[in-house]
């Protein structure tokens, strides 16, 4: 045996167990617990969705900014939509390696130990009965302190003043958490919970690093941030890496190891193989997720963007900066069903196109039209809830076409604000990776391009967030050796450089910059 060293008989034998594992072709089943519905796929080795199972549930709205979901309904609704992609597998002979669930952040549930019943309806990540307990707080003059700890702004948006609320209105439920009779988790972690018939009390780090009680440089707890927001440590999952051996699920007709999990915007980071430094993902459907990794360093914002955990493994933290568009497709939905202008938002591509021919022929850049749609103010880098809409520049031959145009065109530069307010921070090289149903306008993504100067790459699988989880668990059980490995599926359908001289796209800031200050509250 002397010529051969323990380590590269390790690795010949971790090569061999991979290559049978590729022979046999596993399928990794990924869980999308969104905030309207749950998405059950299947995926191949390759990344491929083969089948997919979904079912929306019930949204509550209680009072004048609450939203509340039912949790006994979501894991219900979740493990149907398991089931049926089990049974899919099952008949035609695929075999599941393990499972990856990724879900809505910050969404917060209570439940007993005892029972596992929920005490309280899940308060989902929009809900905003404790914004008047943040500003208190922030009066209080925590803010520096939770944003060096979290990475987070004080905001209702966020597990803790959630889970301090149903703490303080359910009878008995603080004594109860003190006794360690209650648990809190996010919707991953009641999941777990549930499909583990009570045995593990877990979440992920990403998850955990929404709940603005986890310390995202030590990746621990945090005590100080517990004697803020007035949460006992006995309600409080383990916190695991993303990839981990999260326990057997019992499934309708299988029982599957349960190996990854994520948030979702994390999720889909991971689906897009955004794994070094400067790599972009941004998700543009209702609103617009953007997430910069930023490597091994979490950069404090000057910009208030959230510093946040872009995943854990093996005990290793990366970070990225985040930031979010209020408005992105609810622009087009509002041409759509707030004017009539557009029977479908895939419309919006044909008449942009028009628009743009129209104006061309005039010897104009874009009509001069700009849309605002700060429908429920600016977010970051502008930051003023008090700004609302404008249109500007209309003339009398203005027409729908250039609304639908001006509306895609916001998007853009909205991105393109946020772009910048990332490289004020952290000013790495960036490629920026698209997803969500706007992604489809290729009208929209040339001018993305051409706005930021960015190459835009678009994915042949859209289902990123699912996608995510899938890759996560693939990665604990075996099916993918590690991130290169993962990298190697990564699948581009489509790349989009910028065309536009850099000296036009200047101009159309410019005027887009003077349309924004036109909107805000103190212009
Ligand atoms: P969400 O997950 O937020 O519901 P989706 O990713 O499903 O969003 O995307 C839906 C949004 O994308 C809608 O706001 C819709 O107006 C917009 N959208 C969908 N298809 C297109 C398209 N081809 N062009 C422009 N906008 C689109």
């Amino acid at each position: 045996m002397g010529g051969f060293p323990p380590r590269l008989i390790a690795n010949l034998i971790t090569k061999l167990i991979t290559s049978l594992i590729k022979m046999i072709e596993p399928y990794i089943l990924s869980l999308d617990q969104g905030t309207t519905s749950n998405r059950a796929i299947l995926f191949n080795r390759a990344g491929c969705a083969v089948y997919t199972s979904q079912r929306e549930f019930t949204q509550y709205y209680p009072a004048d900014g609450w939203v509340e979901h039912d949790p006994q309904e979501i894991v219900e609704s979740a493990r149907l939509v398991c089931a049926e992609v089990i049974q899919y597998a099952q008949r035609n002979r695929l075999s599941v390696a393990a499972l990856g669930i990724t879900n809505q952040r910050e969404t917060t549930v209570v439940w007993e130990r005892s029972s596992g019943r929920a005490i309280h309806r899940a308060i989902v990540w929009q809900d905003r009965r404790t914004a008047s307990v943040c500003d208190a707080l922030v009066k209080q003059g925590i803010s520096r302190e939770v944003n060096t700890r979290t990475g987070l702004l004080v905001d209702s948006y966020f597990s803790a003043t959630k889970i301090a609320w149903i703490l303080d209105h359910v009878e008995g439920a603080r004594d109860r958490a003190m006794r360690g009779e209650l648990a809190f988790g996010t919707t991953d972690c009641y999941l777990l919970w549930c499909f583990t018939n009570g045995g593990v009390h877990a979440t992920d780090a990403t998850n955990a690093s929404r709940t603005m009680l986890f310390n995202i440089h030590s990746g621990q707890w945090d005590d100080a941030l517990l004697e803020y927001f007035q949460v006992p440590r006995e309600v409080l999952p383990e916190v695991y890496d993303c990839a981990a051996d999260y326990g057997m699920v019992s499934l309708p007709g299988a029982n599957l190891p349960l190996c990854g999990i994520a948030g979702d915007q994390q999720a889909a980071a991971i689906g897009q193989a955004c794994f070094h430094q400067g790599m972009i993902k941004s998700t543009y459907g209702t609103g617009c997720f953007m997430l910069m990794h930023t490597g091994e360093q979490a950069v404090a914002s000057k910009n208030r963007l959230l510093t946040t955990v872009a995943w854990q493994l093996a005990g290793e933290r990366r970070y990225a900066l985040e930031g979010s568009i209020f408005n992105a497709g609810s622009a087009v939905q509002w041409l759509r069903d707030g004017l009539g202008l557009l029977a479908s938002p895939a419309d919006s591509e044909r008449m942009a196109q028009q628009s743009a021919q129209q104006n061309a022929q005039a010897g104009e850049a874009n009509g001069g039209i700009f849309m605002v749609p700060a429908f429920t103010g600016l977010g970051a880098p502008h930051w003023d809830a008090h700004a609302r809409g404008g249109i500007f520049g209309l003339t009398r031959d203005t027409t729908a076409a250039d609304f639908a145009r001006a509306a895609l065109e916001a998007v853009c530069y909205q991105t393109a604000d946020l772009l910048q307010a990332m490289r004020d921070d952290a000013d790495y090289p960036a490629a920026m990776r698209v997803d969500g149903g706007m992604a489809r306008n290729d009208w929209l993504m040339q001018f993305l391009a051409d706005i930021t100067q960015l190459s835009i790459e678009r994915p042949s699988v859209t289902e990123t967030t699912a996608l995510g989880a899938a890759f996560l668990a693939g990665l604990q059980c075996g099916v993918y050796a590690d991130l290169d490995d993962i990298s190697d599926c990564y699948a581009l359908q489509q790349r989009f450089t910028p065309k536009m001289k850099p000296s036009s796209r200047d101009a159309l800031i410019v005027q887009w910059r003077r349309a924004v200050a036109r909107v805000k509250s103190d212009g």
